[in-house]
């Protein structure tokens, strides 16, 4: 069987580590017919814009892509193009795990943990009104009518809705997660005692999915920040981690530190029949075109697609390849060596060929 699938290498250190990872799967013996979508800055002058239509329809068509990062100008210029994806797919799941690998150096060893985070809702809506103009300040002075309090005139403002259906179904994919890979407990994280009518409303909603599963899997609930120290202290204690959308964003890369940093943290964008693999890490500028940056992180998203498409033992062997040499320690990339200046590390293409090399 031929698969075809959506790459979309990305700007940045995308088109290496993209590069990187189509050759891994290559490699895996699985036959793939590759169709190469374009997106982001670089684009808009020859589509107009930088998601094009045909991006999105060839994603719809295939059902399956690997996208490398995006930049997203900060402040002003366009909205994320990788946000954008997510809500027209409308991939609600924003499935990143970690777990340590033997060689990389970090402060925790046998860290094995699941962030299962809402992507379409919360302050990552897109629903925001800039400070100064009209639209604005009539929704200052509703607000005001509304709720009695004052907010500062000069104030920009960002809405966060987070719904029960939203919550449900993110709450009920963390469970079947949980089920499906024998694992034991869920745990939902808010700020539920601050804000009650968001957080508090994730919180019940999801306590209401967690009825279905009562002696199967487990279900706590712990607030935001206690869970950050939480996590830095006792890593161990926790399993199956299901978030709104910003702390999910910010959680991943809290988990994808205890691992060893963002060079090989996998993730996953899923929705109803679509799916969308991509690495934590973004497009990291400073570094593109220097064949400097780990591949790793999109390897092992790649490895989750091929799990994903029920190509189980490709995936074990990418994955089991990929372990080898991040243990050898030899022919891995600079972030990978005791010290960065290590005159040993190798480019992210030579990373990719040595975990080529290993699965032959
Ligand atoms: P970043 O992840 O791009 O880079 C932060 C730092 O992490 C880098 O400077 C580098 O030191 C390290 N790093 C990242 N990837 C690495 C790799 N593969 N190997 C080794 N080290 C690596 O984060 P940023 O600097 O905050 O964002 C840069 C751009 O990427 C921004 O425009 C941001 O919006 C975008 N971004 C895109 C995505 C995505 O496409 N899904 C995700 C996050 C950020």
């Amino acid at each position: 069987m031929t698969y075809n699938i959506t790459l979309i290498p990305g700007d940045g250190i995308g088109p290496e580590v993209s590069a990187a990872a189509r050759r891994c799967v290559d490699a895996t013996g699985i036959k793939v017919n590759w169709e190469i979508a374009e997106a982001g800055a670089d684009v808009i002058g020859k589509y107009g814009t930088p998601l094009p239509d045909s991006t999105l329809a060839s994603i719809r068509k295939n059902k399956v892509a690997l996208k490398g990062p995006l930049t997203t100008p900060i402040g002003t210029g366009f909205r994320s193009v990788n946000v954008a994806i997510r809500k027209e797919l409308d991939l609600y799941v924003c499935l990143r795990p970690t777990k340590s690998y033997k060689g990389v150096r970090s402060k925790y060893q046998d860290i094995n943990l699941v962030v299962v985070r809402e992507n379409t809702e919360d302050l990552y809506a897109g629903i925001e009104f800039e400070e100064g103009k009209a639209e604005t300040k009539e929704l200052i002075a509703q607000i005001e009518k509304l709720s009695k309090k004052k907010i500062r005139p000069d104030s920009g403002i960002s809405i966060k809705p987070i719904s029960i259906t939203g919550t449900k179904r993110i709450v009920q994919f963390a469970f079947d997660y949980a089920v499906k890979h024998n694992r034991k407990k869920v745990t939902a994280i808010s700020k539920a005692n601050i804000m009650k009518f968001t957080d508090g409303l994730f919180f019940a909603a999801a306590r209401e999915v967690a009825k279905g599963y009562e002696g199967k899997i487990e279900y706590e609930e712990r607030l935001i920040d206690n869970m950050c120290m939480q996590l830095v202290q006792k890593p161990e204690l926790y399993d199956v981690l299901c978030l709104p959308n910003l702390y999910g964003d910010i959680l991943s890369d809290l988990c994808a530190g205890l691992i060893g940093g963002l060079g090989i943290a996998p993730g996953a964008n899923l929705g109803d029949g679509i799916a969308v693999f991509e690495a934590i890490h973004g497009s990291a500028p400073k570094y593109t075109g220097q064949n400097k940056v780990n591949p790793t992180a999109m390897i092992l998203s790649a490895v989750l697609m091929l799990d994903h498409l029920g190509e189980k033992s490709a995936a074990q062997k990418l994955d089991k390849a990929v372990a080898k040499v991040i243990a050898e320690g030899k022919s891995v990339t600079y972030d990978l060596k005791p010290n960065r200046d290590d005159p040993t590390a190798v480019g992210t293409r030579e990373m990719a060929d040595a975990i080529i090399k290993e699965m032959k």
